[in-house]
């Protein structure tokens, strides 16, 4: 066993939602109305490759007297004791609570490894509970949606060190330990192993040279395409150094391969890739050179986009591209006009075939990941705010001139900021974009997605 993982927070934060989550089954309980009884509950928890004991301490009633005080108090304090790491859970749409307070103390008392979560923080309505999560003083809050599974990336990076540690202690006791996952296994969340490779979906049509290419980065045919039979859920990962860079790669060709139905063949590759991109840190967009920018191609990239990822696009079979100055000129400006939202990621070209520009590919992924990464200071927002309102005010709409007061980071991965703001309803979207494309130029962070919300402070 490795260790033991116990959700806290008052009720009706999500605790059981994010339990089932990772314990897989409908073991707990959900329910809209708090005080549902229940006791602590256990189960087998997986995330990624990570295995370990979760305990939700849902079963408690919204502490309105001394006697259920207590009793909450208890409660958490067995979960605690019996954990080795706890997950503290506030709801990011209601904000901080007193009683959240009161679970923070305890806490910040009792427990070695806390780790923060701002739950169903899917939407903008959560940003500002999540900036109020930042002042329980127990570290950076974990942007979570227990309800549609966002955040369990987050929530893995922060549990990994830990885990490691755990196990380490653990090894010494039986050093025969093995939790490793086998590639293709189908249910868990999909996120780093061990070693953290950086995730990477290769996504594009069918023939654009998907299995090609890891193939060639493998340096062996070693990509499996299966027998014909059915069609794998998945997407193949395998994992591998890429002159340096550990990576996990997940492709995306199998399935098309085994799918039978020439029709479906669209809609299969769509919605496989979206299971990629979902698992990916950063996605390669593969092109082919001779049909570049296809619908298909369109779709996934937006997708990306949409998902937050960090997009590489690379353009394929460059070896048979006859003009290819002509060419370069004709992706680029095809590439500025059809993904906007994109603007700024890198385009390469390559030959998976015979393996040219796959070094130029690796140092775009290395650099869109650490764009996608980027952590910019509240100090520095702000200041960079400050010239950016003086160089072009906001509008006044309706003679009021909207105000932009402060401004910091959120998140990152993708980069999400906050700005408080006057009627942020009437901000047009102009403004908006002007403030992103700024960010993007000033602080260097080109292609990654990049979120900018309002909130409401007059
Ligand atoms: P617990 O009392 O802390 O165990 O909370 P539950 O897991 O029972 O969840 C309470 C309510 O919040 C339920 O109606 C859930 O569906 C809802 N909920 C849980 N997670 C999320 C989320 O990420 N987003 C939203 N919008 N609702 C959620
Ligand atoms: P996937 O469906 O995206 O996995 O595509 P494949 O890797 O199966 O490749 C489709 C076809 O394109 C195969 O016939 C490959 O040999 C060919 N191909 C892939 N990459 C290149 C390349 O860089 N240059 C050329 N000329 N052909 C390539």
């Amino acid at each position: 066993m490795t260790f033991t993982l116990a959700i806290v927070g008052r009720p009706n934060v999500g605790k059981s939602t994010l339990f089932n989550r990772l314990v897989g089954k409908r073991l707990a309980l959900v329910d809209d109305q708090p005080g549902v009884t229940r006791d602590l509950r256990e189960g087998a928890a997986r995330l990624g490759d990570l295995r370990f004991t979760v305990i939700d301490t849902a079963g408690l009633e919204e502490a309105t007297d001394e006697s259920l005080q207590g009793r909450m108090r208890k409660l958490t304090e067995r979960a605690v004791d019996m954990a080795d790491i706890c997950l503290f859970m506030i709801d990011a749409r209601t904000g901080v609570t007193p009683t959240d307070e009161v679970f923070a103390e305890i806490l910040r008392k009792r427990s070695a490894h806390v780790i923060l979560a701002a739950n169903k923080a899917e939407g903008a309505a959560a940003d500002a509970g999540v900036i109020e999560a930042y002042g329980l003083g127990l570290g950076e809050p974990i942007r979570l949606s227990a309800e549609h599974g966002e955040g369990l990336n987050d929530l893995y990076s922060q549990l990994m060190p830990l885990a490691d540690k755990f196990e380490e202690r653990a090894r010494a006791d039986a050093p025969e330990t093995d939790v490793s996952l086998e590639d293709g296994e189908d249910d868990g969340v999909r996120v780093p192993t061990a070693s953290k490779p950086l995730q990477i979906a290769v996504v594009g049509r069918p023939n654009a040279g998907k299995s090609t290419l890891i193939n060639q980065l493998l340096g062996e045919e070693r990509l499996l395409t299966g027998p014909e039979a059915g069609i794998t859920r998945d997407a193949i990962s395998v994992q591998m150094d890429w002159d340096g860079l550990p990576v996990r790669i997940f492709d995306t060709a199998g399935m098309r391969k085994k799918a039978r139905v020439q029709e479906k063949l669209e809609k299969l590759s769509v919605s496989d890739g979206l299971r990629a991109v979902k698992f990916a840190e950063v996605v390669i967009v593969l092109l082919d050179a001779a049909i570049p920018f296809e619908q298909q191609d369109l779709r996934i990239a937006d997708l990306a986009e949409r998902e937050g990822r960090a997009v590489v696009v690379a353009v394929n079979k460059w070896d048979v591209e006859p003009e290819k100055q002509a060419k370069l000129r004709d992706l680029r400006e095809s590439f500025e006009r059809l993904l906007p939202q994109l603007r700024g990621a890198p385009l390469v070209t390559v030959s998976a075939k015979t393996g040219k520009g796959l070094d130029r590919l690796r140092a775009a992924v290395e650099k869109a990941n650490d764009v996608w990464n980027r952590r910019i200071t509240t100090a520095q927002l702000n200041r960079w705010l400050t010239g950016m309102l003086e160089q072009h005010p906001p509008p006044a709409p309706g003679g009021k001139r909207i105000k932009l007061r402060y401004m910091t980071q959120a998140k990152t991965r993708p980069p999400g900021f906050v700005v408080m703001c006057s009627h942020p309803d009437k901000m047009p979207e102009s403004y908006i974009r002007y403030l992103v494309n700024g960010l993007r130029t000033d602080f260097d962070m080109p292609g990654t997605p990049i979120r900018l919300h309002l909130r409401s402070q007059s």
